[in-house]
């Protein structure tokens, strides 16, 4: 069904009579800080707001025995977040239509130092057209937005013809478990959308991720006696070398890799965090080193991890201290392949139109570096998977913000696919 241009313009419009109440929604959101385990608060807040309107509600645990069981399952180590996932569910009065996910995670990554925000880092605070906080981005406006659309299509008497899940889920920041669980536990639809901050653009090909720790382990010594003892710290800095060698690597060999052929460095070896030794005075004689890297799509996460491992083997091999005290490699987080938007779908073309008839420009389409759920749906599901959001700025960095105006149009386009793509039937 094409929309024709006045039920377009109502639905717009619609929006727009909603927006400073969906600003006030994300904002609220943004204020809750859903550090990972901590989104139980904010799930219940989904819970309630989903009800209220009058969805059917479905709330679920993740099953670590299952999760553990499929090869898209991430590592479940100590940290994995317990909170529930929440899905709304709305049934049509006939179902004419196609039906569809709407999906969003609500768990935000560490804010960092916060003398280095400009506000509170959960401040929520606008100013001219940015929300700023922890989350803004990343992605509590595109979770409202999931709703909003929907209450879009009420507001003129209208909702899909077709069966709509609107899906909360966490662990996005680490795992991908929480979109796991989703498929796990039986949830499917001809499509699904994810409104991550994707700068107004669909996202075409995205890699996959996985984390690993490197544990060194050295001879404590006090420090007057250092060339006897092995500095931890010390063989970290050289293991780290040979992990940058990896990702050189990689990245040369992006050539047999489509989607990514024209990037500068389309995998990213991060080493996030590292921690070791006890005293300025001692010879350290432990230090992990906690790192993220990207896959290609159509490579394994086995794979990945089998190259990783053999590589810190080869390298320890070869050195003096690390031969005799060779390093583990634990994985212990994202263990995720990348996907491919196929071109040609329905799905897109719907969502292309609703771009255009929204924004007033072609809707592009654009690689991206980092792990999304939409992979959950690609991969395992089988159902065009797209993820396409607003203008962000800083997320997982300092000062983060959404554009809200982006929000409003990425919402009105949202609302017009759902219309065009599920169909409507007059409200209930
Ligand atoms: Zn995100």
């Amino acid at each position: 069904m094409a929309l024709d241009a006045d039920l377009q313009a109502k639905i717009i419009q619609a929006v727009a009579d909603g927006f400073d109440d969906q600003i006030a929604f994300t904002q609220g959101l943004v204020q809750m800080p859903s550090l990972r385990g901590h989104e139980h608060a904010i799930q219940d807040h989904l819970h309630r707001t989903l009800q209220s309107r009058g969805y059917a509600m479905d709330r679920f645990r993740m099953d670590h025995a299952a999760i553990a069981a499929h090869p898209g399952g991430s590592k479940i180590t100590e940290g994995h977040s317990d909170a529930p996932i929440v899905v709304g569910i709305h049934r049509p009065r006939q179902e004419t239509g196609r039906s569809l996910i709407l999906q969003s995670h609500l768990d935000v990554v560490p804010e960092g130092l916060h003398d280095m925000w400009s506000d509170p880092p959960f401040s929520g605070k606008v100013e001219g057209d940015w929300m700023f906080g922890r989350g803004a981005g990343d992605m509590k406006a595109g979770a409202a937005a999931n709703i909003f659309a929907l209450d879009a299509l009420r507001r003129i008497g209208m909702q899909p013809a077709a069966t709509v899940y609107v899906q909360s889920v966490v662990e996005e920041e680490s795992t991908g478990n929480g979109a796991l669980q989703t498929y796990l536990q039986g949830y499917t639809a001809d499509a699904v959308l994810i409104p991550e901050p994707e700068d107004e653009k669909l996202v075409r090909a995205n890699v996959g991720v996985i984390w690993f720790q490197v544990q060194l382990r050295g001879v404590p010594k006090h420090v007057r006696e250092m060339g006897e003892g092995a500095n931890a710290i010390d063989a970290a800095t050289r293991v780290t070398a040979a992990l940058r060698e990896i990702e050189a690597e990689w990245n040369a060999d992006k050539a047999n890799h489509p989607h990514f052929e024209d990037e500068a460095h389309p995998i990213n070896l991060n080493i996030g965090k590292i921690e070791g030794g006890d005293w300025a005075s001692s010879v350290p004689s432990w230090c992990n080193i906690d790192c993220r890297v990207s896959l290609y799509p159509g490579v394994s996460a086995d794979d990945a991890a089998r190259q990783i491992t053999d590589r810190i083997a080869a390298f320890a091999a070869s050195d003096g201290f690390l031969k005799n005290n060779p390093p583990k490699v634990v994985f212990n987080g994202f263990y995720a392949e990348g996907y491919v938007l196929e071109e040609g779908t329905d799905a897109e073309a719907t969502l292309a139109n609703a771009h255009l008839s929204a924004l007033g420009a072609p809707l592009e389409s654009f690689m991206t570096p980092s792990y999304l759920d939409t992979r959950v749906y690609a991969l395992y599901n089988q159902i065009p998977a797209l993820c396409y959001g607003p203008i962000s700025r800083n997320i997982h960095g300092i000062d983060e913000c959404v554009s809200l105006s982006s929000v409003q149009r990425i919402t009105a386009a949202m609302a017009l696919f759902i219309a065009e793509w599920c169909g409507l039937e007059p409200a209930a």
